[in-house]
């Protein structure tokens, strides 16, 4: 009797997500939100994060009857992991297929179709509509999501949609916000009115250290285990600022807990990172089994974009990785640098919201009044604005010192991106957007270095137990000319594999990373074909130099010098170049580590005489 009472098991669940989506601090604004949006045009949404904004706002306009004839709603994520976890997450929620009803789109990776009402998107793939589709014609709703993250992307959005919302009256703009910086949007937006969704928040206490921490990594895996072994139930987050730290501290961690054995309790350690691949990333949402506990080791991507329920205790090291730009040199750099107070407060809330919680802050209370900022600087104010000028110059924006920014970008930085841009011929001197087509009869080898190049230095797999191994295997690639023709030649020696994993394996080279170029390229080989641009081949030197003249450096005294700005850099370690030191030298990029290196050069005997 019992057996045939209870209900299916997909049903037990279904019903449970329903009670979840019901209990989510948003559910009983559902009818006040739907009519505030029904009475204006754009709405600012403050809530605290996991209240329910990015999962249940597009499920309330779709049964609120916004996807009638075939509109669509559209939410955007500054990040990828969100945009994919989130749509996953609505996906099972409304018990649909993801890529069908529900789907998600981030750069190289489309997984929507014709049916796809909801979509997921990065704020710069919503940009690239706007390519195709000046007016947003196919949506009804566009929701600007996380905007306190205040990407270059998101903040060219605002500009954007903020013009087209004057001449569509029946799009609804939606923009949405933890609780940080609303009056700003709102203001942004003439005025537009705010609709707070009134957190639950359980007290967290907050504790700092009384000293700075030497080594921060080593004092948050201690900070874990004392954790683990003397605090009631409850997983913690630790935040970090990379995949590399990541990585170390989980295998600290993993070997700590094997040394001490049975001696203590079950620790979950659970990695969370942009490039980390997707079935790990689903993995720190599952349940922690009884008895055990789960530590979730994430960069900023858990502050708000993403919500782990169970979470009792924080652990902040006060760091995050930041882009920063010197439009005078051109250098842009990724360091580490202090967070801001308004982050860490952002962090120390992701303890409090199933229980009271804790956060344990690995700076001093001095450090957290005296040396982080107020708030993060908006990333247009600190980045190269290349591709963005382009972007907008496509879209026909031609006066762009009077682009309608929220906060403008400095008016150097914005100089030096059209003078490159005029340089490369992509602009005429009327700033206008030129047909250039550099003709060097080369775009097979281009594509592919341009697809190599973009995925981010992870091609080449150095595990620490075998580093001469790989370092050995990665020789084996040299060839004269310079890191792209490297990179080709690993193209090229896939290839002939027949895009073997066992290749990839014997010469340490990563198979994700290839298998992710080889789609780039596929993409961009799509393009070109629309553009109807010939696909041809021969050698690539030519088309680097034309396209790259800008970054030249020549040999001097041990380093080198750009001779834009006379600046002292030096060759990376790992450029195949490195030994070699040729007096004239292209690089694809300057990164700031421990100094100003140039990353993935180039250099021919022909070049000197170029100059
Ligand atoms: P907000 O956007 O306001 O920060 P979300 O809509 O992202 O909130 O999350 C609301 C709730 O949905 C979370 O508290 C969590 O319980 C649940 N949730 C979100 N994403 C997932 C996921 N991938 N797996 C399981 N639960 C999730
Ligand atoms: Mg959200």
């Amino acid at each position: 009797f019992f057996k045939s009472c209870q209900p299916p098991p997909a049903e037990k669940q279904k019903q449970s997500i329903q009670e979840v989506r019901r209990s989510l601090p948003i559910f009983p604004y559902r009818e006040d939100l739907l009519a505030a949006i029904r009475e204006h045009q754009i709405l600012v949404i403050e809530g605290e994060t996991g209240s329910g904004k990015t999962t249940q706002i597009p499920q309330y306009l779709l049964e609120d009857g916004y996807t009638e004839g075939g509109m669509k709603i559209g939410c955007t994520q500054p990040r990828r992991v969100a945009a994919m976890s989130v749509a996953a997450r609505v996906a099972q929620e409304m018990s649909v297929k993801l890529g069908n009803e529900v789907g998600y789109s981030i750069r190289f990776e489309d997984c929507t179709s014709e049916r796809t009402i909801l979509k997921y998107m990065t704020d710069g793939m919503l940009l690239r509509e706007f390519l195709t589709e000046p007016d947003l014609a196919s949506y009804s709703v566009i929701i600007i999501d996380e905007a306190h993250e205040r990407t270059l992307h998101t903040d060219i959005l605002f500009g954007l949609i903020k013009d087209i919302a004057r001449f569509r009256p029946d799009l609804k703009v939606l923009v949405a916000s933890a609780t940080l910086d609303t009056e700003r949007f709102s203001c942004f937006f003439d005025d537009a009115p705010v609709f707070r969704i009134p957190g639950r928040r359980f007290p967290v206490d907050i504790y700092y250290t009384k000293a700075p921490e030497a080594d921060y990594l080593e004092a948050c895996v201690v900070s874990v285990l004392q954790i683990h072994v003397t605090q009631p139930a409850g997983d913690v987050l630790v935040f970090l600022t990379g995949q590399e730290e990541i990585e170390a501290c989980c295998e600290l961690l993993q070997e700590r807990c094997r040394r001490l054995g049975s001696k203590i309790s079950e620790l979950l350690v659970l990695p969370i990172y942009a490039n980390l691949p997707s079935d790990m990333q689903a993995k720190i949402f599952n349940p922690t089994p009884p008895g055990a506990r789960k530590v979730v080791v994430a960069t900023n991507i858990a502050e708000t974009s993403l919500t782990i329920d169970g979470i009792i205790y924080v652990i902040d090291p006060g760091f995050c990785k930041q882009k920063s730009y010197n439009a005078r040199t051109g250098m842009e750099s990724l360091i580490v640098t202090p967070c801001s107070r308004a982050s860490a407060n952002q962090r120390a809330g992701r303890a409090g919201r199933v229980a009271a919680g804790k956060c344990f802050r690995l700076y001093t209370a001095w450090a957290f009044k005296h040396e982080m900022e107020e708030t993060t600087v908006p990333e247009i104010q600190r980045t190269n604005l290349g591709n963005v000028v382009l972007l907008l110059k496509s879209l026909g924006i031609n006066d762009l010192i009077h682009f309608d920014f929220m906060d403008p970008p400095p008016h150097e930085t914005l100089v030096l991106a059209l003078e490159q841009l005029y340089a490369l011929g992509a602009l005429n001197h009327l700033g206008e957007l030129t047909k250039v087509q550099k003709n060097y009869k080369c775009s097979e080898e281009i594509l592919t270095i341009a697809a190599m190049l973009s995925v981010n230095n992870s091609i080449f797999y150095r595990p620490k137990d075998k580093v001469v191994h790989a370092d050995n295997a990665r020789m084996n690639f040299v060839v004269p000319g310079g890191d792209h023709i490297v990179l080709l030649n690993v193209y090229t020696q896939w290839v002939e594999s027949g895009y073997s994993t066992q290749w990839c394996f014997e010469n340490f080279i990563q198979f994700r990373s290839m298998k992710r170029a080889r789609d780039v390229r596929d993409q961009l080989e799509g393009l070109m074909d629309r553009i109807e641009v010939e696909l041809c081949s021969c050698n690539g030197e030519s088309a680097v130099t034309a396209g790259y003249f800008y970054n030249t450096a020549r040999l001097s005294k041990g380093g080198y010098k750009t001779v834009k700005h006379q600046q002292t850099v030096y060759v990376h370690p790992n450029s195949s170049l490195f030994e070699e030191q040729p007096r004239w030298m292209i690089y694809h990029e300057l990164v700031f580590t421990t100094k100003e290196f140039m990353r993935q050069v180039w250099s021919r005997p022909s070049l000197c005489s170029s100059f």
